[in-house]
Protein backbone atom coordinates (compact mmCIF):
# COMPACT_ATOMS: atom_id res chain seq x y z
CA UNK A 1 0.00 0.00 0.00
CA UNK A 2 2.97 2.26 0.93
CA UNK A 3 4.12 1.95 -2.99
CA UNK A 4 0.89 3.12 -4.31
CA UNK A 5 0.49 5.74 -1.27
CA UNK A 6 3.41 7.37 -2.53
CA UNK A 7 2.32 8.36 -5.46
CA UNK A 8 -1.31 9.39 -4.52
CA UNK A 9 -0.88 13.30 -4.44
CA UNK A 10 1.29 13.19 -8.04
CA UNK A 11 -1.29 10.67 -9.56
CA UNK A 12 -4.44 12.93 -7.96
CA UNK A 13 -5.89 9.90 -6.63
CA UNK A 14 -6.85 11.74 -3.27
CA UNK A 15 -9.72 13.33 -3.07
CA UNK A 16 -11.89 15.27 -0.17
CA UNK A 17 -14.87 14.59 1.13
CA UNK A 18 -17.24 16.87 3.33
CA UNK A 19 -19.92 15.76 5.83
CA UNK A 20 -22.20 18.77 7.05
CA UNK A 21 -22.22 19.18 10.96
CA UNK A 22 -25.71 20.14 11.91
CA UNK A 23 -27.13 22.53 15.14
CA UNK A 24 -29.42 20.05 16.27
CA UNK A 25 -32.16 22.86 17.77
CA UNK A 26 -32.44 24.69 14.87
CA UNK A 27 -31.42 22.02 11.99
CA UNK A 28 -29.09 24.52 10.25
CA UNK A 29 -25.47 23.92 8.92
CA UNK A 30 -22.34 24.83 11.25
CA UNK A 31 -19.76 23.56 9.92
CA UNK A 32 -18.41 20.96 7.65
CA UNK A 33 -15.93 18.04 8.14
CA UNK A 34 -13.16 17.46 5.27
CA UNK A 35 -12.81 13.49 5.17
CA UNK A 36 -10.06 12.32 2.82
CA UNK A 37 -10.61 9.76 -0.15
CA UNK A 38 -8.08 7.41 -1.55
CA UNK A 39 -9.04 5.60 -4.89
CA UNK A 40 -6.12 3.70 -6.45
CA UNK A 41 -6.42 2.03 -9.47
CA UNK A 42 -5.11 -1.07 -8.47
CA UNK A 43 -6.24 -0.94 -5.07
CA UNK A 44 -9.42 0.32 -5.71
CA UNK A 45 -11.03 2.91 -2.73
CA UNK A 46 -9.54 2.46 0.39
CA UNK A 47 -10.60 3.97 3.39
CA UNK A 48 -8.39 6.61 5.45
CA UNK A 49 -9.07 4.23 8.45
CA UNK A 50 -6.79 1.96 6.54
CA UNK A 51 -3.84 4.45 4.44
CA UNK A 52 -3.77 7.09 7.40
CA UNK A 53 -2.07 4.89 9.64
CA UNK A 54 0.14 3.72 6.92
CA UNK A 55 0.90 7.17 5.88
CA UNK A 56 1.95 7.77 9.17
CA UNK A 57 4.23 5.15 9.44
CA UNK A 58 6.01 5.87 6.29
CA UNK A 59 6.05 9.61 7.15
CA UNK A 60 4.21 10.28 3.99
CA UNK A 61 1.39 11.84 6.20
CA UNK A 62 2.80 15.37 5.99
CA UNK A 63 2.80 15.56 2.10
CA UNK A 64 -0.82 13.92 2.45
CA UNK A 65 -1.94 16.12 5.28
CA UNK A 66 -0.61 19.19 3.45
CA UNK A 67 -1.98 18.65 0.79
CA UNK A 68 -5.66 18.12 2.36
CA UNK A 69 -5.52 21.36 3.92
CA UNK A 70 -4.47 22.73 0.70
CA UNK A 71 -7.33 21.84 -0.37
CA UNK A 72 -9.65 22.62 2.05
CA UNK A 73 -8.26 26.04 1.75
CA UNK A 74 -9.30 26.19 -1.51
CA UNK A 75 -12.81 24.61 -0.85
CA UNK A 76 -13.52 27.61 1.57
CA UNK A 77 -12.11 30.33 -1.04
CA UNK A 78 -14.54 28.89 -3.37
CA UNK A 79 -17.56 28.96 -0.76
CA UNK A 80 -16.52 32.49 0.01
CA UNK A 81 -16.60 33.55 -3.60
CA UNK A 82 -20.01 32.16 -4.07
CA UNK A 83 -21.04 34.20 -1.01
CA UNK A 84 -21.26 31.69 1.77
CA UNK A 85 -19.07 33.05 4.45
CA UNK A 86 -19.24 31.67 8.80
CA UNK A 87 -19.65 28.13 8.19
CA UNK A 88 -16.31 26.52 9.31
CA UNK A 89 -14.49 23.72 7.58
CA UNK A 90 -12.53 21.14 10.40
CA UNK A 91 -9.59 19.46 8.89
CA UNK A 92 -8.34 16.09 10.65
CA UNK A 93 -4.57 15.86 12.11
CA UNK A 94 -2.75 13.73 12.54
CA UNK A 95 -0.31 13.35 15.63
CA UNK A 96 2.54 13.28 13.62
CA UNK A 97 2.00 16.43 12.04
CA UNK A 98 1.31 18.41 15.30
CA UNK A 99 4.85 17.04 16.45
CA UNK A 100 6.19 18.42 13.28
CA UNK A 101 7.83 21.80 14.33
CA UNK A 102 6.82 24.35 12.08
CA UNK A 103 3.84 22.70 11.52
CA UNK A 104 1.66 25.81 12.55
CA UNK A 105 3.90 28.25 10.66
CA UNK A 106 3.01 25.98 6.87
CA UNK A 107 -0.56 25.83 8.10
CA UNK A 108 -0.70 29.84 8.88
CA UNK A 109 1.45 30.00 5.28
CA UNK A 110 -0.87 28.46 3.52
CA UNK A 111 -4.33 30.08 4.67
CA UNK A 112 -2.54 32.86 3.67
CA UNK A 113 -1.49 32.28 0.59
CA UNK A 114 -5.32 31.44 -0.56
CA UNK A 115 -6.47 34.28 1.30
CA UNK A 116 -8.78 31.97 3.96
CA UNK A 117 -9.41 33.37 7.44
CA UNK A 118 -8.01 31.15 9.81
CA UNK A 119 -11.20 31.44 11.95
CA UNK A 120 -13.08 29.38 9.28
CA UNK A 121 -10.66 26.61 9.63
CA UNK A 122 -10.54 24.28 12.66
CA UNK A 123 -8.40 21.42 13.43
CA UNK A 124 -9.33 17.88 14.83
CA UNK A 125 -6.92 15.92 16.53
CA UNK A 126 -7.67 13.11 18.74
CA UNK A 127 -6.78 11.91 22.21
CA UNK A 128 -3.35 10.50 21.61
CA UNK A 129 -1.95 13.86 21.15
CA UNK A 130 -1.84 12.65 25.01
CA UNK A 131 0.67 10.09 24.11
CA UNK A 132 3.06 12.22 22.00
CA UNK A 133 5.57 14.18 22.26
CA UNK A 134 2.93 16.87 24.33
CA UNK A 135 5.26 19.83 24.66
CA UNK A 136 5.90 20.62 20.53
CA UNK A 137 2.17 19.33 20.04
CA UNK A 138 0.94 21.99 22.37
CA UNK A 139 3.46 25.05 20.76
CA UNK A 140 1.71 24.20 17.60
CA UNK A 141 -1.94 23.97 18.85
CA UNK A 142 -1.02 27.67 20.67
CA UNK A 143 0.19 29.12 17.45
CA UNK A 144 -2.61 27.95 15.45
CA UNK A 145 -4.69 29.30 18.29
CA UNK A 146 -3.52 32.57 18.59
CA UNK A 147 -3.88 33.37 14.78
CA UNK A 148 -7.92 31.94 14.88
CA UNK A 149 -8.21 28.53 14.43
CA UNK A 150 -10.64 26.54 16.47
CA UNK A 151 -9.35 23.16 17.92
CA UNK A 152 -11.94 19.93 18.40
CA UNK A 153 -11.03 16.89 20.15
CA UNK A 154 -12.53 14.01 18.01
CA UNK A 155 -13.41 10.81 18.60
CA UNK A 156 -13.84 11.86 22.28
CA UNK A 157 -14.07 9.15 25.69
CA UNK A 158 -12.22 6.34 22.80
CA UNK A 159 -9.08 6.88 23.95
CA UNK A 160 -6.65 7.96 26.23
CA UNK A 161 -8.56 10.73 27.89
CA UNK A 162 -7.22 12.79 30.63
CA UNK A 163 -9.56 15.84 31.93
CA UNK A 164 -6.88 17.89 32.31
CA UNK A 165 -5.36 17.75 28.65
CA UNK A 166 -8.77 19.08 27.67
CA UNK A 167 -7.86 22.08 29.10
CA UNK A 168 -4.03 22.14 28.43
CA UNK A 169 -4.79 21.90 24.26
CA UNK A 170 -7.47 24.52 25.26
CA UNK A 171 -9.80 22.87 22.83
CA UNK A 172 -12.71 24.60 21.81
CA UNK A 173 -15.05 21.68 21.11
CA UNK A 174 -15.78 18.06 21.84
CA UNK A 175 -16.91 15.80 19.40
CA UNK A 176 -18.50 12.45 21.11
CA UNK A 177 -17.57 9.31 19.23
CA UNK A 178 -19.98 7.46 17.64
CA UNK A 179 -19.66 4.13 20.10
CA UNK A 180 -21.82 6.47 22.21
CA UNK A 181 -24.65 7.48 20.19
CA UNK A 182 -24.87 3.65 18.47
CA UNK A 183 -27.50 2.20 20.25
CA UNK A 184 -28.21 5.31 22.84
CA UNK A 185 -32.39 4.86 22.77
CA UNK A 186 -32.09 1.58 24.52
CA UNK A 187 -28.64 1.63 26.77
CA UNK A 188 -29.44 3.74 29.87
CA UNK A 189 -25.62 3.93 30.76
CA UNK A 190 -25.08 5.39 27.44
CA UNK A 191 -27.59 8.10 28.11
CA UNK A 192 -25.80 8.75 31.29
CA UNK A 193 -22.42 9.28 29.75
CA UNK A 194 -23.85 11.21 27.16
CA UNK A 195 -25.00 13.35 28.84
CA UNK A 196 -22.43 13.77 31.45
CA UNK A 197 -20.08 14.55 28.90
CA UNK A 198 -22.44 17.21 27.63
CA UNK A 199 -22.89 19.02 30.86
CA UNK A 200 -19.24 18.85 31.64
CA UNK A 201 -18.39 20.58 28.25
CA UNK A 202 -21.04 22.94 28.72
CA UNK A 203 -18.67 24.03 32.10
CA UNK A 204 -15.60 24.27 30.53
CA UNK A 205 -17.25 26.10 27.79
CA UNK A 206 -16.72 23.54 25.50
CA UNK A 207 -19.66 23.11 22.11
CA UNK A 208 -20.31 19.43 21.64
CA UNK A 209 -20.69 17.27 18.42
CA UNK A 210 -22.28 14.07 18.63
CA UNK A 211 -20.63 11.92 15.87
CA UNK A 212 -22.61 8.96 13.97
CA UNK A 213 -26.06 10.11 14.45
CA UNK A 214 -28.22 7.59 11.78
CA UNK A 215 -31.70 7.74 13.38
CA UNK A 216 -34.80 9.80 14.91
CA UNK A 217 -34.62 8.16 18.41
CA UNK A 218 -30.85 9.37 18.94
CA UNK A 219 -31.07 12.66 17.53
CA UNK A 220 -34.45 13.14 19.83
CA UNK A 221 -32.54 12.10 22.73
CA UNK A 222 -29.52 14.27 21.77
CA UNK A 223 -31.96 16.92 21.96
CA UNK A 224 -33.34 16.50 25.20
CA UNK A 225 -29.71 16.30 26.52
CA UNK A 226 -29.21 20.21 25.13
CA UNK A 227 -26.36 18.63 22.73
CA UNK A 228 -25.60 21.85 20.93
CA UNK A 229 -24.30 20.08 16.89
CA UNK A 230 -24.44 16.68 15.20
CA UNK A 231 -22.90 14.91 12.63
CA UNK A 232 -24.28 11.60 10.93
CA UNK A 233 -26.09 10.07 8.05
CA UNK A 234 -29.89 11.24 9.24
CA UNK A 235 -28.21 14.43 8.42
CA UNK A 236 -25.97 13.65 5.29
CA UNK A 237 -23.54 11.34 4.29
CA UNK A 238 -20.03 12.72 3.49
CA UNK A 239 -20.78 14.60 0.24
CA UNK A 240 -18.47 15.66 -2.96
CA UNK A 241 -17.35 19.31 -2.90
CA UNK A 242 -19.73 19.43 -6.02
CA UNK A 243 -22.56 18.70 -4.12
CA UNK A 244 -21.66 20.78 -0.96
CA UNK A 245 -22.88 23.97 -1.82
CA UNK A 246 -26.34 23.12 -2.42
CA UNK A 247 -26.60 21.25 1.40
CA UNK A 248 -25.03 24.53 2.49
CA UNK A 249 -27.63 26.79 0.58
CA UNK A 250 -30.98 24.23 1.70
CA UNK A 251 -29.63 24.12 5.41
CA UNK A 252 -28.08 27.63 6.05
CA UNK A 253 -29.78 30.03 8.63
CA UNK A 254 -29.46 33.03 6.38
P1 LIG B 1 -13.44 10.78 12.05
O1 LIG B 1 -12.64 12.01 11.92
O2 LIG B 1 -14.01 10.45 13.37
O3 LIG B 1 -14.59 10.91 10.96
C1 LIG B 1 -15.88 10.40 11.09
C2 LIG B 1 -16.03 9.09 10.36
O4 LIG B 1 -17.33 8.56 10.59
C3 LIG B 1 -15.93 9.23 8.84
O5 LIG B 1 -15.38 8.02 8.33
C4 LIG B 1 -17.39 9.37 8.41
O6 LIG B 1 -17.62 9.02 7.06
C5 LIG B 1 -18.02 8.39 9.37
N1 LIG B 1 -19.42 8.69 9.64
C6 LIG B 1 -20.01 9.89 9.76
N2 LIG B 1 -21.33 9.78 10.06
C7 LIG B 1 -21.57 8.45 10.14
C8 LIG B 1 -22.77 7.69 10.43
O7 LIG B 1 -23.86 8.22 10.68
N3 LIG B 1 -22.63 6.33 10.42
C9 LIG B 1 -21.44 5.72 10.16
N4 LIG B 1 -21.42 4.38 10.15
N5 LIG B 1 -20.30 6.41 9.88
C10 LIG B 1 -20.38 7.75 9.88
P2 LIG B 1 -14.22 8.02 7.25
O8 LIG B 1 -14.45 9.11 6.25
O9 LIG B 1 -14.07 6.62 6.78
O10 LIG B 1 -12.94 8.42 8.10
C11 LIG B 1 -12.44 7.58 9.10
C12 LIG B 1 -11.37 8.25 9.91
O11 LIG B 1 -10.20 8.48 9.12
C13 LIG B 1 -11.76 9.64 10.43
O12 LIG B 1 -12.57 9.51 11.57
C14 LIG B 1 -10.41 10.24 10.69
O13 LIG B 1 -9.90 9.81 11.93
C15 LIG B 1 -9.56 9.64 9.58
N6 LIG B 1 -9.42 10.63 8.50
C16 LIG B 1 -10.27 10.92 7.48
N7 LIG B 1 -9.78 11.90 6.70
C17 LIG B 1 -8.58 12.26 7.24
C18 LIG B 1 -7.58 13.24 6.91
O14 LIG B 1 -7.71 14.04 5.97
N8 LIG B 1 -6.46 13.28 7.71
C19 LIG B 1 -6.31 12.46 8.80
N9 LIG B 1 -5.19 12.56 9.52
N10 LIG B 1 -7.23 11.54 9.15
C20 LIG B 1 -8.36 11.44 8.38
MG1 LIG C 1 -12.78 13.85 12.55
MG1 LIG D 1 -14.62 11.13 15.02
Amino acid sequence: MSNFLVEAVENRELSMCYQPIMDISSGTIKGIEALMRWNNSILGEVRPDKFISVAEKTGLIYKIGEWGFREVCKQIKVLNMTGIHGIQISVNVSIKQLEKEGFAESCIQIADEYGVSPASIEIEITESVSMGNVDQIVRNLKALKLKGFTVAMDDFGTGFSSLGQLDLFELDKLKIDKIFIDGLESDFRKQNLVKAIIAMAGSLNLSVVAEGIEDEGQLSFLKSFGCDLGQGYLFSKPLRKEKLEDFILKYCSQ
